[in-house]
Parts: structure tokens; sequence; C-alpha cells
């Protein structure tokens, strides 16, 4: 399945050059990046005034994330046939002292092309271990919490052994992007994160067109299915079917699946007659900040 994002800028600035009307459909389609419901923006001053530059971004990273400017949001997921909080999902945003609150849709693919990436997916890490050793010291009941990582990195079990933090407690998300290409190193990797003891997560499964390459080449240990499946662009249901064949050949395979952007009733009533029972998205809880 190929999807395809657009960023549109409606050229009645004639005297612009094409270099910046093309930059001005860039930004356009940077602000719905990560999306799961826009799959166009257009281009508008609001929306430029909104967002920052990837240049103006590349200059700032470094020092916003030593004032740590970078927060860290928790989602819930839930087992929805008992109700029970099963673990939550930590997703970084930006709180950038002027522009406010910016959505990792914006940042995020600046860093994986210039590279910070890398060092973000560590501090996050890192604040992850550090919010479970707290909730740990406070005596309060964990559940495991899932990190994003869009490369593999290295030093995770410092981390992790510096703050304290059993290993069950703290999950890999990994996105196809971090092996598509290279699925001999990354199943190496996975390998090496297994024998630590890491639970590894395929995000957004079914978004790209590789995914079931991805489950063949390496060895995962749960799936989190995209419900962009179910966004039907006719009644002909073909979503639903593919998502059910999914949840059924993840069954055979031994693989747990959970949900994820799961945003309205009928949805979750879908996923239960389906058989699958973790969820998480809108309909249940937004992302929340840590003490919430
Ligand atoms: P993702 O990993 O697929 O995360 C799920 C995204 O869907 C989150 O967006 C979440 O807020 C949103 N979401 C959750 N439930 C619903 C729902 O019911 N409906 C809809 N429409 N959306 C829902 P967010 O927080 O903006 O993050 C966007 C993406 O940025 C993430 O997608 C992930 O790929 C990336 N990201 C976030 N934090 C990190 C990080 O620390 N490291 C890396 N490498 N990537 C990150
Ligand atoms: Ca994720």
């Amino acid at each position: 399945k190929i999807t395809c994002n657009v960023g549109i800028y409606v050229t009645n600035e004639k005297a612009l050059s094409v270099d910046s009307m093309i930059d001005r459909a860039v930004l356009a389609l940077s602000s719905i990046k990560g999306s799961y419901t826009s799959k166009y923006n257009i281009f508008t001053e609001s929306l430029r005034n909104e967002m920052l530059s990837e240049q103006e971004i590349s200059g700032i990273m470094a020092t916003a994330l030593e004032e740590r400017q970078f927060v860290l949001h928790y989602q819930p997921q839930f087992n929805h046939s008992t109700g029970k909080l099963i673990g939550v999902e930590a997703l970084v945003r930006w709180n950038h002292p002027e522009k406010g609150m910016i959505s990792p849709g914006v940042f995020i693919p600046i860093f994986e092309k210039n590279g910070f990436i890398t060092r973000l997916d560590l501090y996050v890490f890192e604040q992850v271990c550090v919010f479970i050793r707290k909730c740990m010291d406070k005596g309060l009941p964990l559940v495991p919490v899932s990190s994003n990582f869009s490369r593999f990195v290295e030093n995770l079990e410092t981390i992790r052994k510096r703050h304290e933090v059993p290993i069950e407690l703290v999950r890999i998300e990994i996105t196809e992007s971090a092996v598509f290409g290279d699925s001999e190193h990354a199943n190496e990797v996975v390998k090496q994160l297994h024998q630590c003891g890491y639970i590894v997560e395929m995000d957004d499964f079914g978004s790209g067109y590789s995914s079931l390459n991805v489950l063949k080449d390496i060895e995962l240990d749960l799936i989190k299915l995209d419900m962009m499946f179910l966004v039907e662009k006719s009644d002909s249901n073909r979503g639903g079917m593919i998502l059910s064949s999914v949840v059924r050949m993840a069954k055979w395979l031994g693989l747990p699946v959970i949900a994820e952007g799961v945003e309205t009733a009928e949805q979750a009533r879908f996923l239960k007659d389906i058989n699958c029972t973790m969820v998480q998205g809108y309909l249940f809880d937004k992302p929340l900040p840590e003490d919430e």
C-alpha cells in the first residue's frame, strides 16, 4: 500500500524564486509529517510563522537539548477487554521558549536527516529511565515504557544500569526507517538487544511497503499496527480485511499486536472482534504530561 503526502504552495507571489516556492511547499509538507489524518497541507504565512525553518532548527537544536527544552509525554496503552493499563509510549515534544510546544512531526525528520536524532533518542531514553526510577522510588505501580528509535543506538545498557531500572520496564520501538535497507545489520542489532533482554517492537507496521519483509528477516517481539488501515477510502472494507489478516498472521507467528491511533468506538469494537486486545489512541487517552 502506497500513500502519498503532499505539500502545496499556491503560486500567488510571482516574483518569488522557484527555489523559495519549493521551500514553502516542503514546509507545508513537513507540517503534516507523522500525522495520521492529514495527507496534504497548503502553505500559509501563519503556517510559516508557526514553524521553524530547517536551518533555524539545526542552528538551535544542541542548545535546546542542553537547556532541556525537550519534554516527554506518555501515551497509555490498554488491554481493552480488561480495561487494564499495560504500558505507555514516551513521545517527545519540543517546548520552545517562544514558539511553544512543537510537535515531533516537525523536528524529528530534520534530526533524522542531520543525524542529531541519535543524541535526542539517547536523551529521551535517559529521561524515561529517570521517570521510571522516580516511580519506583515513590512505590508507584509500574508498567513498561516504550521509547522510539529512528536509528539503532549504543550505550542503552550504560544508561539503564546507571538508573538501576529493570530491563522489563523499558521497551524499544523501532520504525521501518531504522531497519530499512540494511536488514542484516538490523537483525544483528536486534539479536544483541535480545541478548541483553530487551523487548523490541516494530513501529507503524503496515505503513511502509516492506513491512512483510521486515517481519520475515528480523525477529521482533511485538508489532504496532497503524490504524491508517482503517481509514476507508470506499465502502469495500478492504482496510478491515487487511487488518484482520495481519492480526491473524501475527498470531501464527506468535507475535503480540498492539493497535495504535485508535480514535473511534467503532474501531475499538472492530479490533475486539478480530481479537486485537491491546490498544493505544485518542479514544482512550492522549499523550499526557509526566504528572498526569
Ligand atoms: P509514532 O511512534 O507512530 O507515534 C504515534 C503518534 O500518533 C504520536 O504523534 C501520537 O500522539 C499520535 N496518536 C496517538 N493516538 C492517536 C490517535 O488516536 N489519532 C491520531 N490521529 N494520532 C494519534 P506524535 O507524538 O506527534 O509523534 C509523531 C511521531 O514522531 C511518532 O510517531 C514517532 O515516529 C516520532 N517520535 C516521537 N517521539 C520520538 C522520539 O523520542 N524519538 C524518535 N526517534 N521519534 C519520535
Ligand atoms: Ca512509536
